[in-house]
C-alpha cells in the first residue's frame, strides 16, 4: 500500500516504485482458438520499492517466473495493472515502452550460460547495453565502465575477465557477468529469476551477498524468485508464497518463516532443514496432487492436498485476512476480521 509521509512541509502519499495490481495471465491451450485456458497467474498484487528485496517463493509451476515475465512484458497480461513510477506500463505499446523501461528494470535468468552469447567476449557483451542506453560515450569511457562493472560484480582482474568468453568461466562467474550486464544500464529494479539455483552451494552465498550489497549500496530493488526458502529468509525483506498461480501468504520474511500460518507455507517450510532442530522444522503431511491449472475448479487451490481441508474450501475461494502487522493470507481457517 502507498504510505503517507512528510515531504518538505506537506504530507504527500509516497508510492512505491513498482506496484503490481490484480495481475492475471491465462494461456490458451490447444492453439490461439482453443477453448481451454491455463490459469498461470491469478490476481497477484504486490509492491516493490527501491532498496528493497521481495521474494516470490513456491514450487515449480506456481506462477513465480510468469509473474516476472509479465512485468518485463515478455508475456502480455490478460488483465491487471503494472504501475511503474506512477504510470501503468500496460497502457503503452510494448515496443515504445521497452527502451526507457528496460533502462530502469532489468531481468536476470536462472541459466547464465543460456543468457550470454557464446561467440562474444565478456567485454563486448557488457559494452552493448552501455552503448544502447548511452551510459557512456567514447571508447575510453565505455571501456572504463566495463571494468568498473566487472569489479563491482567481483570479477577480477577486470582487464583479463573482459577478454574471456563465457565457456572459460565458472557458473558463479557467469551469473556475476549476467548481474554486471544488468547493472550496465543502471537499473532501479532487477527481477532475478532463480539466479542461484543452478550454482554450486559453495558459490551461491557469494552471488546472494553481491545482490545484498547492490541493494544496500546502490538502492536497487530486487524481485527475488526462488524455491529456496532459506535464501529468501536471508535476502528478502518481504516474501510472497505462491501456489497454483495465487499468492496464498505474504509478509515480512522473518516473521513469515518463523510463524507460517497457511498450511501450504507450513508444508514448504517442513522441507527446509533447520540447523537448530537438527533435522526439520516441522512435518506437515500433504496428500494428493498439485491441481491442474487448466480450467481449475473453484475454491482454494490447495484444497486437494491440504491436511486441514474443510467443506467450504472446495467451492469458495478464501478472502484475504490479516494475521499480523504486515502478514496476510488466504485461508478459510482465518476468516477476514
Ligand atoms: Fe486448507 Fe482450506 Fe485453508 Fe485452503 S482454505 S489452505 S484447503 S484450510
Amino acid at each position: 500500500m502507498p504510505e503517507a509521509q512528510m515531504v518538505g512541509s506537506s504530507l504527500e502519499v509516497r508510492r512505491p516504485l513498482l506496484e503490481v495490481r490484480h495481475l492475471v495471465k491465462r494461456f490458451p491451450v490447444g492453439g490461439l482458438f482453443g477453448k481451454k485456458q491455463l490459469h498461470a497467474v491469478t490476481d497477484v498484487s504486490f509492491t516493490l520499492d527501491r532498496g528493497e528485496v521481495v521474494a516470490l517463493v513456491g514450487e515449480s509451476g506456481s506462477g513465480k517466473s510468469t509473474t516476472a515475465r509479465l512485468i518485463v512484458r515478455l508475456y502480455e497480461p490478460t488483465s491487471g495493472e503494472i504501475i511503474f513510477d506512477g504510470k501503468d506500463i500496460l497502457k503503452t505499446e510494448p515496443r515504445k515502452a521497452s527502451l526507457s523501461f528496460r533502462g530502469r528494470v532489468q531481468m536476470i535468468f536462472q541459466d547464465p550460460f543460456g543468457s550470454l552469447s557464446p561467440n562474444h567476449s565478456i567485454g563486448f557483451q557488457l559494452e552493448r547495453p552501455i552503448r544502447i542506453h548511452k551510459r557512456a560515450r567514447g571508447e575510453a569511457a565505455v571501456r572504463a565502465k566495463v571494468y568498473e562493472l566487472l569489479e563491482t560484480a567481483g570479477l577480477n582482474p577486470p582487464e583479463e575477465m573482459a577478454r574471456k568468453y563465457p565457456f572459460e568461466l565458472s557458473g558463479g562467474q557467469r551469473q556475476r557477468v549476467a548481474i554486471a550486464r544488468a547493472l550496465a544500464v543502471e537499473p532501479e529494479i532487477i527481477l532475478a529469476d532463480e539466479p542461484v539455483s543452478m550454482l554450486d552451494v559453495s558459490i551461491r552465498m557469494g552471488v546472494l551477498n553481491l545482490m545484498h550489497r547492490l541493494k544496500e549500496e546502490r538502492g536497487i530493488g530486487f524481485l527475488y524468485i526462488t524455491h529456496d526458502l532459506a535464501s529468501a529468509r536471508y535476502l528478502a525483506d518481504r516474501t510472497l508464497v505462491m501456489y497454483a498461480g495465487h499468492v496464498v501468504e505474504a509478509g515480512e520474511s522473518v516473521d513469515l518463516m518463523d510463524n507460517p500460518q497457511h498450511p501450504y507455507t507450513q508444508l514448504l517450510l517442513s522441507a527446509v532443514p533447520n540447523p537448530r532442530a537438527g533435522l526439520r522444522t516441522r512435518e506437515v503431511q500433504a496428500r494428493g496432487e498439485i491441481p491442474s491449472l487448466i480450467n481449475p475448479p473453484p475454491g482454494c487451490p490447495f484444497a486437494p492436498r491440504c491436511p486441514r481441508v474443510m467443506p467450504q474450501c472446495r467451492h469458495t475461494m478464501p478472502e484475504v485476512a490479516q494475521v499480523g502487522p504486515d502478514h496476510w493470507l488466504r485461508c478459510h481457517l482465518f476468516p477476514p476480521g
